[in-house]
């Protein structure tokens, strides 16, 4: 079933990034994963990708699919935001199991962190934006854009 993001997500959907298409994998069931690079010449992992790699320069990166699930490293309860987003709301990092630490919203939370601590375990969501969703300033209309969030297990 295609996520669908709530609507904690929702009222501020480019948190983290807008994502490009090339961060964003389709496994085989139709479930959207993010996808980061990992360098062939130092195996650095990062995420999302670039054409360098930010530890030795080397040219040589290629994709790394990343899964849906990870483990919660620091969140905070942000309060103070844009006039257009409603607050609050819980963004965090998490670590995931291919060795990237991402950034991102942290929906399911009734934009209080207080109740998350460091470890749980939480999937990720990738979902396709709506036009309306997408930020401006990122928005292309050839370019299909991606939004993640992350929610506890
Ligand atoms: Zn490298």
């Amino acid at each position: 079933m295609p996520a669908t993001a709530p609507a904690s997500v929702r009222n501020a959907p480019h948190v983290g990034r807008a994502l490009r298409a090339a961060d964003v994998t389709r496994a085989e069931d139709g479930e959207l994963h993010l996808s980061g690079a990992e360098c062939s010449d130092c195996g650095t992992r990062i995420f999302p990708g670039a054409p360098v790699c930010p530890s030795c320069n080397g040219e040589r990166m290629k994709p790394l699919p990343l899964g849906s699930s990870g483990t919660l490293y620091a969140c905070s309860t942000v309060h103070v935001a844009p006039a257009a987003w409603q607050v609050p709301y819980v963004i965090g990092y998490v670590d995931l199991p291919e060795g990237v630490r991402v950034f991102g919203k942290i929906a399911g939370t009734d934009g209080v962190a207080a109740g998350l601590a460091p470890d749980i375990t939480v999937r990720v969501h990738v979902e396709e934006a709506a036009v309306s969703d997408a930020n401006p300033a990122d928005a292309s209309p050839a370019a299909p854009t991606y939004h993640y969030w992350f929610a506890p297990a």
